[in-house]
């Protein structure tokens, strides 16, 4: 079986970045489970997982623009410490979640300056280069209900 549309994919990864850090494993913990074709999985490795077969390995780097994105300045901005009610410490590193009207929206600080808190909305990971060293475990149909659900069941994949 190869990897297409609709197949549930199980894989071991290893992301790295630039100079080699490490940003993400899967190894010491249950291989990812995704939706092949529904988005579950950045765009750029799901497009070179596409055609693969179980035990295949294959290292790819992928560009921002088909990871976590590009950065985008306009995303970083200055919110008076008031509007962080009910939180005594606010510390750059901290992350909340925030209303956009995307939808509910990640936030790092990553400054304060007064009264004011330097919020980014960037992801952690947008303008990075990702290296992924990635191990194909399995492929196997979806189930129905993981197709009307857009995600995967079980073993690695979402709990409910
Ligand atoms: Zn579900």
């Amino acid at each position: 079986m190869q990897i297409a549309n609709d197949k549930v994919v199980t894989i071991h990864y290893t992301l790295t970045n630039d100079e080699g850090d490490l940003l993400d494993s899967s190894k010491d913990q249950d291989p990812l489970a995704y939706l092949h074709g529904s988005g579950n999985i950045i765009p750029g490795l799901e497009n070179a997982l596409t055609g693969r077969s179980i035990g295949d390995t294959f290292n790819i780097e992928v560009a921002p623009e088909d990871g976590y994105g590009v950065r985008d300045n306009e995303m970083v901005q200055s919110v008076p410490r008031s509007a962080f009610e009910g939180v005594d410490n606010i510390e750059p590193g901290m992350q909340f979640q925030a209303q956009s009207p995307d939808g509910i929206q990640l936030v790092t600080v990553i400054d304060l300056d007064g009264d004011e808190v330097i919020l980014d909305g960037n992801h952690p990971m947008a303008g990075f280069t990702l290296h992924f060293d990635v191990e194909v475990i399995n492929i196997r149909e979806a189930t129905q209900e993981e197709l009307d659900h857009g995600h995967v069941h079980g073993a690695g994949g979402h709990h409910h």
